[in-house]
């Protein structure tokens, strides 16, 4: 009898788990990373940092949820993150996939489409009663979130660096954001939404910063000794020499920072390894706001390998559905491992990440699903080579593997 009842605990105890499980709240840093590399192509660092904040939110919460809140309760710090790092490159793609895995609402904020309390334009209040619609009304599951701010960078206050129309306006819209992320109690409809467990993801390409970084430590090196005149440039030089000694075995990392020679990349991205929050306030982002979101995290550029791996692995890959696409129009379609790379080349060097493959892709295949008719029912393959994605020669179409017509002019 014992036995039984034992049994029968032991089972509630496991199920309970489980439950607990689906809901995110036993997830690892290590599990979390397991889907992330599912779904994510490279930002190897990214994804470590990001496994481990999501972590902690979600122990956070579960913590919250077990102190039922009480009054005296000690709160964990919440670690807000800033995600900086070229367009394109998976910081919203990160970022869903985090909460999917959390299994926490996920809300996607554009920063520029929002203006401060009293301005004109989208209230920053609607943010909330955007998260309440993605959870049906449910506010306790909305306090759970993770709120993703992208393009915070068009918001920053700093005229000079990138030209901003209103400096002060900007300021005053991160105040408004200060107050949501420092955790405040809104009323939305009839609702009462506490945001101070809410994750909240600060993200923004910050161009410019590089030379941010550059000017501060420039700032920091010992005070040249006054009787030496060309003190200055010879500090500015030992930093330069300093950036430059990892520029090379940096230059084949960061392939994929175009618009500057190979070098002048490394050495942004050498200078960028360096940032820190005082670099961010200098950029025109409030001390406040920086304070609360001490979590940094970059995000680098994509390198033709992984353009390619983005483009052919993973669940969701996009040659998988241009491959499902033409398998409907009893075609087998086919990349020479050369024309891939021709791809991710091409897009690499129009500096929007990944997002350039979309286009480039569809661009080269057009042509044949516009002119495509199954006359004769027999099945083909259409082999695109990278003569034909430079526009030097044509794709391949080979009726059942045996016969091969070069024809691309009419399709398949
Ligand atoms: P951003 O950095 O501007 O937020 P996104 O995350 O929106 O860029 O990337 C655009 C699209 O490109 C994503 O939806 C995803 O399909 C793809 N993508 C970008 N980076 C990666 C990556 N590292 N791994 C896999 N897919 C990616």
């Amino acid at each position: 009898m014992e036995k039984t009842e034992n049994k029968r605990k032991h089972l509630r105890q496991r199920l309970e788990e489980r439950k607990h499980r689906r809901q995110g709240a036993m997830l690892t840093p290590a599990e979390i990373r397991e889907h992330l590399d599912k779904y994510v192509i490279g930002q190897e660092q990214a994804k470590i940092t990001l496994s481990v904040a999501v972590y902690e939110h979600l122990q956070a919460l579960a913590a919250r949820e077990k102190e039922n809140l009480a009054p005296d309760s000690v709160r964990l710090p919440k670690n807000n993150i800033l995600l900086f790092g070229p367009t394109g490159c998976g910081k919203t793609h990160l970022l869903n996939q985090v909460a999917k895995v959390a299994g926490v609402p996920f809300l996607e904020v554009n920063a520029p489409a929002y203006s401060p309390t009293g301005y004109k334009g989208t209230n920053i209040s609607h943010i909330l009663e955007e998260l309440l619609a993605k959870t049906h009304g449910d506010a306790r599951q909305a306090e759970r979130a993770i709120i993703f701010f992208d393009e915070l960078d068009k918001k920053a206050s700093k005229p000079g660096i990138q030209s901003f129309p209103d400096a002060a306006y900007c300021a005053e819209f991160q105040h408004d954001l200060l107050k949501m992320v420092e955790g405040a109690t809104y009323e939305v409809g009839d609702e009462h939404l506490d945001t101070s467990g809410i994750l909240f993801v600060m993200a923004g390409a910050f161009v410019g910063l590089d030379q941010v970084v550059r000017r501060r430590l420039e700032r920091e090196q010992p005070a040249p000794v006054k009787r030496l005149g060309f003190a200055a440039p010879a500090v500015t030089a030992k930093i330069n020499a300093r950036v430059n000694a990892k520029a090379d075995a940096q230059a084949d990392a960061q392939e994929g920072c175009q618009a500057k020679p190979a070098g002048a990349q490394a050495k942004a991205a050498d200078l960028l390894a360096q940032v820190t929050p005082e670099d961010f306030v200098e950029y025109g982002i409030i001390t406040e706001l920086t304070g609360r979101t001490p979590v940094l995290c970059r995000i680098l550029q994509l390198t033709t390998e992984e353009l390619v791996r983005i483009m052919t692995d993973g669940r969701e890959s996009i040659l998988r559905a241009y491959e499902g696409l033409f398998n409907a129009m009893n075609v087998d379609l086919a990349f020479t491992p050369e024309a891939l790379r021709e791809v991710a080349e091409r897009a690499r060097k129009r500096k929007m990440g990944a997002r350039a493959l979309n286009a480039i892709l569809e661009q080269l295949l057009a042509p044949f699903i516009s002119d495509y008719e199954d006359e004769d029912g027999l099945r083909r393959t259409l082999t695109i080579t990278a003569a034909y994605v430079r526009g030097q020669g044509k794709a391949q179409v080979a009726i059942n593997a045996t016969q091969t017509v070069n024809d691309p002019e009419n399709g398949v």
